[in-house]
C-alpha cells in the first residue's frame, strides 16, 4: 500500500448518496510521491510475481474473493450508504465479483490464456529451412485501474479489470473512485491480507485515493505503467487515452465510456405483445435508477400496430416507477440536466415520467423523437446517466437503417422480434454486429454474465478499443502480449514451451 503523505486539508470523507451529508472517519488522500512510490512498488513486484507457478497465482485470486467475503457485513453497509444501491443489489454484486475473481483463477489454472504454439523446424524444406518458433503471450506490466462510480465493488477495487490483470501477471494500481473511499479501502485492506497470506510481492497492489485530474493523471503519465483500464465517463475515459497517447511511450488505454443501447422494436412482436414489451422495458429501463452502462437508452420502432399499446403500458408503468437514489449529487445532476435538455427539445415529446423523487432521486422518463430529428441532431444520441430513454419513430425499414447506422457504436444491440420479424432482422444483423459488442434476442440489455463466451465492449465511443472485452474471461487479453521465441534451446526456453509440457498448446497448428 502505499504511504499516506497528504496534509489534513487533503482529506476525503465518504458521502451519504441519500442526504449528501459526509459520515465517518476521513481518509486521506495521496499526492504525486504516494503515485510515485506506488509505481515504484509495482515495477518491482512485476518480474516476483509473473515468474510465480500458475497454481500460486490462481490461489491469490481465490484469496482475495475468500477475503472480500470475510469483510461480511461491513462492506455491504458502507457500499449501500456511499452508492445508495439496495443491499440485494450489493449483495448479488459481491458474489459477481467474488465469481469474476474465481473465474479468473481457473482461467490462470487451464492455461488457455497463454496462447502457447509451436512450429517446429523444417531442417530440410526447400528452398530455405523453417527455424523452430515457439510463442507465448507475457503480461504487459503494471496497470493503472480506475473504478467505476456505478458498481463499488464489481467495477471497482477487485473488480473485472483488477481481476484480469492479476490474473494475466500484471501487478495493479488501483485509483480508487472518490465516490466510494470506504468501499474501496475495505476491499484493498482485503487485497492487502491476500498479498501476505499468499505470500506475493507487496507492490503487487496498490490503492491510491484523490482527484482524477492529479492522482488518476500523474498514474497515467507514470512511466513504469503498462496498461490502463477504466469505467466511466466519456469525457473521463478520453481524457486518459489523450494522455497515455502523449506520453514518450505510449500505452493502450481500455476505457469503457459512452452507450445508449439500441433496442428493436419489432413489427410482429409489437403487434402480438406490445403492452408486455411497454411493461419488461421500464423494469429494465429503471433498474438501479438506471445507471448501468447497459441500460436502453434508445428505442427503434416503425410506426404501427401495437406501438401505442407499448406505450400506454410503457407509461403506466413508468408512473408507478418510484424516484431512486442516485450514487452521487454530480450524476443526479447531470441526470436531470440531460432530461431538461431533451424534453425541452423542439421536436421531442415526453411519452411519460416516473414519481418525481426529493434529494439526489432521479425522476425516470420516456420520450420520443423522429427519425428524421433524430439524423439532424447528434445530441439526441447521446447518453444520459440514468433511467432516461428516447424512442425514434421510424417511417420504414430503410430508415430505422439509416438511424442505426448513423448512430455511435454501442455496447449492446437488442432485438425484441417474434418469427415473423426473422427475415427483417436477418438483414437488420450485419449492420447491428457492426455496431455493437453484444447482440441479443427477446431479451434487455442490464444484466452482463460473466462469461467465456461474453463481449462487454464495442466500438467508439462504448469503448476506446472495441477489439476487447471488460467483462468475462477474454478480458485477460488485455494485459497480454505475444513474444516468439526463435531457434531457443531448451534450457533457455520458458517451461511452458519445452518439449514434454503439460498446458494446451497448438503444434504445427493443430490443437495438442
Ligand atoms: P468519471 O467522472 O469519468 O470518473 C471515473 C474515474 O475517472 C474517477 O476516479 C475520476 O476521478 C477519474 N477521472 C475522471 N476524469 C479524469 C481526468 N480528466 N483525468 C484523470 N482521471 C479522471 O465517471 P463517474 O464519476 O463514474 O460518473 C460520471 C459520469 O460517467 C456519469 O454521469 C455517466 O455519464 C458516466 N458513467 C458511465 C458509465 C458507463 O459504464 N458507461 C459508468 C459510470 C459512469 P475523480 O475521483 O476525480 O472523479
Amino acid at each position: 500500500m502505499a504511504t499516506q503523505t497528504a496534509t489534513p486539508s487533503e482529506m476525503l470523507r465518504s458521502i451519504d448518496a441519500a442526504t449528501g451529508e459526509p459520515f465517518g472517519e476521513p481518509f486521506t488522500t495521496h499526492g504525486a510521491s504516494d503515485v510515485d512510490a506506488a509505481c515504484a512498488a509495482a515495477a518491482a513486484a512485476f518480474d516476483d510475481y509473473r515468474s510465480r507457478p500458475l497454481e500460486d497465482r490462481a490461489a491469490f485470486l481465490d484469496r482475495i474473493g475468500d477475503e472480500i467475503m470475510a469483510i461480511g457485513d461491513p462492506l455491504i453497509e458502507a457500499a449501500m450508504r456511499e452508492s445508495g444501491l439496495p443491499r440485494a443489489r450489493l449483495e448479488g454484486e459481491r458474489g459477481r465479483t467474488v465469481g469474476q475473481l474465481k473465474l479468473f483463477a481457473q482461467v490462470v489454472r487451464d492455461g488457455n490464456f497463454l496462447g502457447l504454439r509451436i512450429d517446429s523446424a523444417l531442417p530440410d524444406r526447400q528452398p530455405l529451412p523453417r527455424p523452430d518458433l515457439r510463442l507465448r503471450k507475457v503480461p504487459l506490466g503494471p496497470v493503472a485501474v480506475f473504478g467505476a462510480s456505478n458498481f463499488p465493488l464489481a467495477f471497482s477495487t477487485a473488480g473485472g479489470d483488477t481481476a484480469s490483470a492479476l490474473a494475466a501477471g500484471c501487478p495493479v494500481v488501483v485509483k480508487g473512485h472518490g465516490a466510494h473511499p470506504r468501499t474501496g479501502t475495505l476491499v484493498a485492506e482485503a487485497i492487502a491480507r491476500a498479498v501476505q497470506a499468499c505470500n506475493m510481492p507487496a507492490g503487487v497492489f496498490n490503492h491510491l485515493l484523490g482527484p482524477g485530474n492529479q492522482v488518476g493523471s500523474a498514474l497515467v503519465q507514470d512511466p513504469r505503467i503498462a496498461a490502463v483500464g477504466f469505467t466511466g465517463s466519456r469525457g473521463g475515459g478520453m481524457a486518459l487515452v489523450k494522455l497515455a497517447q502523449a506520453r514518450p511511450v505510449p500505452i493502450p488505454v481500455y476505457a469503457e465510456m459512452s452507450s445508449i443501447n439500441p433496442v428493436l422494436l419489432m413489427p410482429h412482436a409489437l403487434a402480438t405483445r406490445g403492452a408486455a414489451l411497454g411493461t419488461a422495458f421500464v423494469g429494465s429501463l429503471t433498474m438501479g435508477a438506471g445507471q448501468f452502462c447497459t441500460n436502453p437508452g434508445l428505442l427503434l420502432a416503425i410506426e404501427g400496430e401495437g406501438l401505442d399499446a407499448f406505450l400506454d403500458a410503457a407509461r403506466a408503468a413508468l408512473a408507478d416507477a418510484p424516484a431512486s437514489t442516485m450514487l452521487t449529487p454530480g450524476i443526479h445532476a447531470a441526470y436531470t440536466k440531460g432530461v431538461e435538455d431533451l424534453s425541452s427539445h423542439q421536436h421531442v415529446e415526453t411519452i411519460g415520467r416516473g414519481a418525481v423523487g426529493s434529494g439526489t432521486c432521479g425522476q425516470a422518463g420516456l420520450f420520443a423523437t423522429t427519425a428524421e430529428a433524430f439524423l439532424s441532431d447528434e445530441a439526441l444520441g447521446h447518453e444520459i446517466f440514468g433511467a432516461s430513454s428516447l424512442l425514434v419513430r421510424c417511417r420504414d425499414e430503410a430508415e430505422l437503417i439509416r438511424v442505426l447506422q448513423n448512430a455511435e457504436g454501442q455496447l449492446t444491440a437488442t432485438i425484441q422480434m417474434d418469427g415473423g420479424d426473422t427475415d427483417m432482422a436477418q438483414r437488420l444483423l450485419p449492420v447491428l454486429e457492426l455496431k455493437a459488442g453484444r447482440v441479443l434476442v427477446n431479451g434487455w440489455p442490464t444484466g452482463v454474465e460473466v462469461a467465456h463466451a461474453m463481449v462487454h465492449g464495442g466500438p467508439f465511443p462504448s469503448t476506446s478499443d472495441g477489439r476487447t472485452t471488460s467483462v468475462g474471461s477474454l478480458a485477460i487479453d488485455r494485459y497480454l502480449r505475444p513474444v516468439s521465441y526463435q531457434n531457443l534451446p531448451a534450457e533457455l526456453l520458458p517451461a511452458e514451451l519445452r518439449d514434454g509440457a503439460t498446458l494446451p498448446r497448438m503444434v504445427d497448428g493443430k490443437s495438442a
